[in-house]
């Protein structure tokens, strides 16, 4: 498991520095950068004394692709070089990870991140059993029509930047908090400033002003609306369930989205069985979001297709309600995501380690398939192979952990352990 791969360039042999020495005495001390890294994206860098280093490489073995003792050179925004620390290549930078862990950055497939105001009333009601009547999503909708376009920037540049914290380097992102025209369309322009997979979710409830006119809402979803917001997403998703689309609704509106340039993408089978995750797979969406009550056809039906399973425990644990079984997915040979769902209302939390935790308490997963789904998963989800693993050519996205083993995320819930994050090769955390 050592591979030896030529680096992108030739590089000058890296100037000998004490604190790098000292760094190497302290098992885990704090990773010092040697050499200043450059900004400009133009500079190689060597991270070395990594005591365990996930790539997602399975030609090494091993599903994670794990290195130990390990080095990894950044060459500009991408990844040049993995492999034993012993055989590193020189480099213009040098970074001592102190025998910590690295791994990629998370790849968060799923979050609802353009919205404003709160619903803590909601959440504690919910928690502590008394009932609550507000609108749900409807309270989320009203708060995002009446915000400024600078309050919608502002929150979501927020939840992004406590995401990066967290080690999320890549994170989808939908509307659906909007549904006008305009409001759709804007909340979509202010996501596709911040990231490449923006998603168009017109269709995630009917809104109070259509109650009367489902099938008028569907035609607007598929025509004005769509045309207005396809200039700014990559993809399209429905919210397929009881009380918001059924699957006649949710064929037309990804079919029309399919026309227009969009890929589908589908939040199916959250609340109860239904047609959701089978539409997925016959529409080759990117996944199936949620996949909580699954028949064992629906679980078949994922294992014969290229469909991700995107599992969003973060939802179940906001609303106590009962875990996807990540067990049979996999074991089916399903392959599965984690991601954080994040939104106001029943998951409002950024945290990828948080859900990584859930997954193998709760979800049957084991430490080393939860990593693998909220980083590799995530970039299946989202049909990327230049993110999520750490292997030449692939974008320089890796997360320094404050612990010598990956497997500390579920071991030490609730822990902040992520000490460092390099985003495009650039160190940002
Ligand atoms: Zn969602």
């Amino acid at each position: 498991m050592t591979p030896a791969r030529p680096p992108a360039r030739p590089a000058p042999a890296p100037e000998p520095d004490p604190t790098t020495d000292q760094a190497n005495k302290d098992a885990m001390s704090s990773p010092t950068t040697v050499s200043p890294a450059s900004s400009a994206s133009t500079a190689s860098t060597l991270i070395t004394n990594i005591a365990a280093l996930v790539t997602n490489d399975p030609s090494l073995g091993s599903p994670l692709g794990l290195i130990q003792d390990a080095a990894v050179v950044i060459d500009g925004e991408r990844i040049a070089w993995t492999g034993d620390q012993s055989k590193a290549p020189a480099t213009d930078n040098r970074v001592d990870a102190g025998g910590r862990a690295v791994i990629p950055g998370f790849v968060d497939s799923h979050s609802h991140l353009v919205f404003a105001g709160d619903r803590t009333q909601e959440f504690n009601a919910r928690m502590s059993g008394r009932p609550y009547s507000a609108g749900g999503i409807r309270t989320t909708v009203a708060a995002t029509r009446a915000a400024s376009d600078e309050e919608l920037e502002a929150n979501l540049t927020r939840y992004l930047a406590e995401a990066l914290r967290q080690g999320t380097t890549t994170f989808e992102t939908k509307s659906g908090y909007g549904l006008t025209v305009a409001d759709e369309a804007r909340a979509l322009r202010i996501a596709a400033a911040q990231t490449a997979e923006v998603t168009y979710l017109g269709a995630h409830i009917v809104p109070p002003d259509h109650a009367d006119d489902p099938a008028g809402y569907v035609a607007l979803v598929t025509g004005e609306m769509l045309d207005a917001c396809a200039p700014y997403a990559r993809w399209i998703d429905v919210f397929c369930e009881k009380g918001a689309f059924d699957g006649d609704q949710a064929r037309a509106i990804l079919t029309a989205g399919k026309a227009k340039g969009l890929h589908p993408r589908v939040h199916a089978n959250q609340l109860s069985y239904g047609p959701g995750v089978q539409l997925a797979v016959e529409l080759d969406a990117a996944s199936a979001d949620h996949c909580t009550h699954l028949t064992d056809a629906d679980v078949d039906a994922l294992a014969n297709s290229r469909t991700v399973a995107t599992l969003l425990p973060g939802a179940e644990f906001s609303t106590r309600a009962e875990w996807p079984d990540a067990r049979r997915l996999l074991d089916a040979g399903v392959t599965v995501a984690l991601s954080t769902d994040c939104n106001p209302g029943s998951s409002f939390t950024s945290s990828v380690p948080f859900c990584v935790a859930l997954a193998v308490r709760d979800m049957g997963m084991t430490p080393d398939e939860a990593v693998w789904s909220a980083t590799a998963g995530g970039a299946r989800a989202l049909r990327r192979d230049d993110i999520g693993r750490l292997t030449p050519g692939a974008y320089a996205d890796l997360t320094l952990l404050d612990a010598p083993s990956h497997v500390h995320l579920a071991y030490r819930p609730g822990v902040p352990l992520v000490s460092g994050v390099w985003r495009r090769g650039v160190r940002v955390v």
